[in-house]
């Protein structure tokens, strides 16, 4: 049986990642490794060329503050960011988290400032109301349903901005404690093809291993063009750290 590698790309690290978004990478990378596929990572940034973009697998973005938003949203105007979202939009799975979902959408309007024009890969916009308006904090439980299983996930969120879905756009997960996109309408992030937004900081893959499970095998699904199966894992431990997450909010779970 061939070796088989996954190329991961990590959108700006240096800038955006925020509340333990680090865990996405490792829970992703160790899983791999753990049932022998192995991991190439590497970052994004100011010296990415469109050709390293192209060699990608997988992408990951956290979160980040307003300012730096605005420096990586700079970065990603014009082919960059034009190949981000073609990529995407031919099926490369993908999961943003937070201030990355926002420059994915079509606009982030910030705390101070002028509107951020985003990429357009989700048909969402998010609004920041302004920095006297209390931000949207706290542990957070949803539910999840994916191509034929249902799960619930935990995680932290912090933001202020306030995320709408557009027409086209289809929720990730639906909010059972916690804010979700805006604390009011029980959405959370928004998914397209294979690509997932969402603002579960925590981090999300670590004690949410189906979804990681979920994006390693549509990343081998996509490159090896092949039915993946991937090899079951002791989850014992993800699990207890979900469930405490769980129990302290309330639902047992
Ligand atoms: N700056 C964004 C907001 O406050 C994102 C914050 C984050 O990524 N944690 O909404």
């Amino acid at each position: 049986m061939t070796e088989k590698t996954l190329n991961i790309g990590w959108l700006y690290p240096d800038l955006m990642s925020t509340y333990g978004d680090r865990g996405n990478i490792i829970a992703f990378q160790k899983r791999c490794e753990w049932r022998g596929i192995k991991t190439n990572l590497s970052t994004i940034n100011q010296e990415t060329k469109i050709s390293d973009l192209e060699k990608l697998d997988f992408i990951f973005g956290g979160g980040a503050q307003d300012l730096e938003q605005e420096i990586v949203i700079k970065d990603l105007q014009g082919k960059k960011g034009e190949t981000i979202k073609n990529l995407i939009e031919n099926g490369l799975p993908a999961l943003f988290v937070c201030g990355a979902p926002q420059l994915m959408g079509r606009y982030y309007e910030p705390a101070v400032g002028k509107r951020i024009e985003g990429l357009g890969v989700f048909d969402i916009t998010t609004i920041h109301p302004g920095p006297n308006q209390s931000r949207l904090i706290g542990n957070i439980i949803a539910k999840v349903e994916l191509e034929g299983f249902s799960t619930t996930i935990v995680g932290f969120e912090n933001h202020g901005g306030r995320t709408q879905l557009g027409k086209t756009a289809k929720p990730f997960a639906y909010v059972i404690k916690g804010f979700g996109n805006n604390g009011e309408d029980q959405t959370e992030g928004v998914i397209y093809k294979y690509a997932i937004g969402c603002y579960f900081h925590g981090p999300l893959l670590p004690k949410n291993p189906t979804i990681a499970d979920w994006l390693i095998a549509k990343s081998l699904g996509k490159k090896y063009k092949e039915k993946v199966e991937l090899k079951s894992l002791d989850d014992s431990l993800e699990n207890q750290a979900h469930s405490v997450i769980a129990t302290r909010l309330g639902v047992g779970v």
